[in-house]
């Protein structure tokens, strides 16, 4: 099955593309009546620390504000399939994806050379609602942070990489593209330093356009 794989470079990663929206029918869930929603179902090998759950979650869903959309957040595991969604895409995190309060070994190196961070499935040419996240590649990027960064400081880190990686496979799968832009976070190479630091991140406007309309035509 061919897959688009988002990369990391010592410096630089590659954000892959994902798929079509698979689609639901039902009423938008409760709560959510002004924006239409994803549901985005998580299925972790290991559990990250809440905060950077938290933070993954704020920062994809404000990447993914401009596009008019808002996402719903749920479990695979446990999950009964009695909620309906407009539509849903399904994101796994490999790996290990807990980052322990103080530097691991594999993590005070960035990696040398160019690797896959994430990828969508695209099957007969249509764009699968289905990501595939690599925690151990995402790792990587805390070793940009000060040697003498607070767990707290690397969670935060980790959570905003993993958001950020997010936000362009469902640029992928919302738009249902596999093509890339040539600035912004829908770029399939992006700095893996730049993927955890503060600095703000962002789609362009007409790839938030793309996403939204793409959805709503559904
Ligand atoms: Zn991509």
């Amino acid at each position: 099955m061919p897959r688009f794989a988002l990369l990391a470079a010592g410096a630089s990663i590659f954000l892959c593309p994902a798929t079509p929206l698979l689609r639901a029918a039902g009423n938008p869930p409760s709560g959510e009546l002004t924006r239409p929603a994803v549901a985005v179902f998580m299925d972790f090998d290991s559990k990250p620390g809440d905060n950077s759950v938290a933070v993954m979650k704020r920062e994809a869903e404000d990447l993914l504000k401009a596009s008019g959309i808002a996402l719903d957040w749920k479990m695979v595991t446990g999950n009964q399939g009695k909620e309906s969604s407009r539509g849903l895409v399904v994101v796994k995190f490999r790996g290990r994806c807990r980052v322990e309060g103080w530097p691991q070994p594999g993590e005070d190196e960035p990696p040398e050379r160019t690797q896959t961070l994430g990828f969508t499935r695209v099957l007969d040419g249509h764009v699968m609602p289905f990501s595939e996240i690599e925690c151990d590649q995402i790792r990587k990027s805390l070793s940009y942070l000060a040697s003498d960064s607070t767990p707290m400081e690397r969670q935060r880190a980790f959570g905003l990489a993993m958001g950020r990686v997010v936000a362009h496979e469902l640029y992928h799968m919302l738009a249902r593209t596999t093509s890339h832009a040539e600035e912004g976070l829908a770029k399939a190479t992006q700095s893996l330093r730049d993927l955890a630091g503060n600095s703000a991140m962002a789609f362009r406007e007409t790839d938030s356009r793309a996403i939204g309309q793409a959805f709503i035509k559904q």
